[in-house]
């Protein structure tokens, strides 16, 4: 798994430095894709097809302001200064998976997107802060939510992190809130114990956490066109606390 999370990471660091006003989503794709087949790793997304969605076209997510997650890469979506963009790449490698998002400015981008990329990040590093024996996985979800609450950001309700190792979604999930009020969602909770891998994922939102499919079958957007921003790593729970897999 450290393996796969290390192709990921060099898959962002490359997207990453090619990320500029004029770039299509294709492109930032193409680039994830050559790294992959260069290391000996296999997409994740390309020809998933869980429930009744099509089969994903692509290597990577690529998704743009109110896009939450899931955004198809595509020639004619150009990247535009201001945007902030969403790119999302999990790979197979030897058997194993890993999985991690980033999002990213587009040139200048205004003070509240920054804000709310800044807030993301935050929320991510403290549900890994969270990540640690003694804790449950309502501690994580708990420590996702209280940094997005704060900076007065609702969190995406129904998208979860969740477990991944030899398939990109296994239990648990990993929320980002956790309510035990009766009627609303549940989920299960775990003791964290060493060896627990699994991908956190806040996205947060800078408006109403209403969501809402595009009818491409994947792309999630807010419905009230407000900004949201997704970060995500692949972590081992370990003895001497949580080990990011998903690092250069
Ligand atoms: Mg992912």
């Amino acid at each position: 798994m450290r393996e796969a999370g290390r192709i990921v990471a060099i898959a962002h660091e490359e997207m990453r430095q090619a990320i500029a006003p004029g770039v299509s989503t294709k492109r930032l794709d193409t680039i994830a894709s050559s790294v992959l087949r260069e290391h000996g790793a296999e997409p994740c997304f390309l020809g998933y097809a869980p429930g009744d969605h099509p089969p994903f076209p692509a290597t990577i997510t690529a998704s743009i302001n109110s896009e939450l997650v899931h955004g198809i890469p595509s020639d004619s979506r150009i990247l535009q200064a201001g945007d902030i963009i969403g790119l999302d790449v999990a790979c197979f490698y030897q058997g194993m998976v890993g999985d991690a998002a980033f999002t990213h400015a587009v040139g200048e981008i205004s003070r509240s997107a920054q804000r709310l990329l800044d807030s993301t990040s935050a929320a991510l590093a403290a549900a890994i802060k969270a990540s640690v024996l003694g804790n449950r996985i309502s501690d994580v979800a708990k420590a996702t939510a209280k940094t997005a609450g704060r900076a007065g950001y609702s969190v995406a309700l129904q998208y979860t992190g969740h477990g991944v190792g030899y398939s990109m979604h296994e239990e648990p999930q990993v929320p980002n809130w956790w309510h035990s009020k009766k009627g609303q969602m549940q989920w299960q909770d775990y003791d964290l114990a060493v060896g627990m891998t699994y991908a956190i994922e806040p996205m947060l939102i800078a408006g109403r956490p209403d969501l809402e499919e595009l009818d491409d079958g994947w792309t999630v957007v807010t419905k009230d066109g407000s900004l949201t921003a997704h970060f995500e790593h692949t972590v081992a729970i370990c003895e001497d606390g949580p080990w990011i897999l998903t690092l250069p």
